[in-house]
């Protein structure tokens, strides 16, 4: 079976992982310090604080936006479960927007519909690693006072009009989990490149450490007095160093690991773009470090059943989160695109490792599937280009 997803991992995590626990210090340290400082060249940021998870980097960032309780999110449905539970756990409430027809990404106008004046903070997420056009989702939250807080999971290494993902915008949020783009076993960092959000950083990089005071804990420690002072809430979400090695390493290989993914995206955009029984997202390979590989399928049943008989994994990234239990209360308007996307959306494998003969595999075994034809997502535009 061709899996889904993996992480790639070499000799050179596996050392790096050595020469930490030959430290003797697992936990959070000068690892961490290091990533960091090598996250903020990367992106060319100002500000990066790592922790252990991209869930709680959007937990750390909206927390640290200090907004009333029950203040509204904007997110998109489509979208891990993440993204909802991280907004919850801030005290906040969620608030589903509708998606764009082509692209399957929050765009402004349907962030607008989902707009009160209760919301805080618009979440968009970046799906499958394409920048959503964030400028007008920008302009509009600042027209009401709200703040962007991007779940960009998928987004590590991608642009936006000729901007890395973080570097534009408020505050950014990645995670590191084992499948992402880049990997630290499990890791998170929220990012900003805006003077105008030190304040609510510095308070993440001390909700991240269970609210301590930081400039006191390193001044006392510094006069060897062991006191300290805790000033806000908070939570055990710092990034241990056995992580941040991993985050290292997988920073030095990350040129490569995006060309192979931007290779895979691009010939299976190619094999697919005549295939009238299945469609392709658009993705621009150029500015995008594919995440996944998502397509649309009328009989989305028997394209997965049909794939799995010939050894191919295929996922469904996402089932839409206003039809969970928990979380029906959060759809006040409709969201006609993101059903027309629930029951046609299939992931194909796509991972730095996936061999040449695993995505001719992939192609091949798309090609033998007929199936009714791809009918188009509502207010698809007619000139829409297949690719
Ligand atoms: C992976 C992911 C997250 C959460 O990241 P973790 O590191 O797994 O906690 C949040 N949002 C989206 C869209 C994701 O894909």
């Amino acid at each position: 079976m061709i899996p889904l997803q993996r992480p790639s991992m070499t000799d050179d995590e596996l050392r790096a992982v050595g020469e930490v626990f030959a430290t003797g210090w697992l936990g959070m340290g000068e690892e961490t310090t290091r990533f960091e400082a090598e996250l903020r060249a990367f992106l060319g940021v100002r500000e990066v604080v790592a922790c252990n998870t991209g869930t709680s980097a959007l937990h750390l960032a909206l927390a640290a936006l200090q907004a009333p309780r029950g203040a509204e999110v904007i997110v998109p449905s489509l979208t891990w479960t993440a993204s909802v539970q991280a907004i919850l756990m801030a005290g906040l409430t969620p608030v589903f927007a509708d998606v764009d027809p082509v692209t399957l990404n929050l765009s402004a106008g349907a962030a607008r519909a989902a707009l009160s004046e209760r919301t805080a903070a618009i979440m968009p997420v970046h799906y499958r690693g394409l920048a959503c056009d964030l400028d007008p989702i920008v302009t509009l939250a600042e027209g009401h006072g709200a703040v962007v807080v991007e779940d960009a999971a998928h987004a590590f290494g991608s642009s936006y009009r000729g901007h890395l993902i973080g570097q534009t915008g408020h505050i950014t949020c990645f995670s590191f989990d084992p499948i992402k783009n880049i990997t630290c076993g499990e890791g998170g960092a929220v990012v900003t490149n805006s003077e105008r959000f030190a304040g609510a950083m510095a308070l993440a990089r001390s909700m991240r450490v269970l609210g301590m005071d930081l400039d006191t804990w390193a001044r006392r420690k510094a006069d060897r007095q062991f006191h300290y002072d805790v000033t806000a809430d908070g939570f055990r979400y710092h990034m241990p160093n056995i992580c941040a090695a991993i985050g290292r390493s997988q920073l030095r290989r990350f040129d490569a690991m995006a060309a192979r993914r931007r290779e895979i995206a691009s010939r299976y955009a190619e094999a697919f773009a005549e295939n009238p029984s299945i469609r392709v997202l658009p993705c621009d390979a150029t500015t995008t470090v594919p995440f996944m590989c998502v397509v649309l399928a009328e009989d989305r049943a028997g394209f997965m059943a049909h794939l799995k008989a010939r050894g191919v994994s295929t996922g469904v990234h996402y089932l839409p989160n206003h039809l969970h239990t928990r979380f029906r209360a959060f759809r006040h308007t409709e969201l006609p695109v993101t059903e027309y996307a629930a029951n046609r959306i299939v992931t194909l494998p796509l991972f730095v490792d996936q061999t040449d003969a695993q995505v001719d595999a992939v192609i091949e075994a798309v090609r033998a599937f007929h199936g009714a034809p791809v009918t188009d997502a509502p207010g698809y535009p007619r000139d829409a280009t297949r690719r």
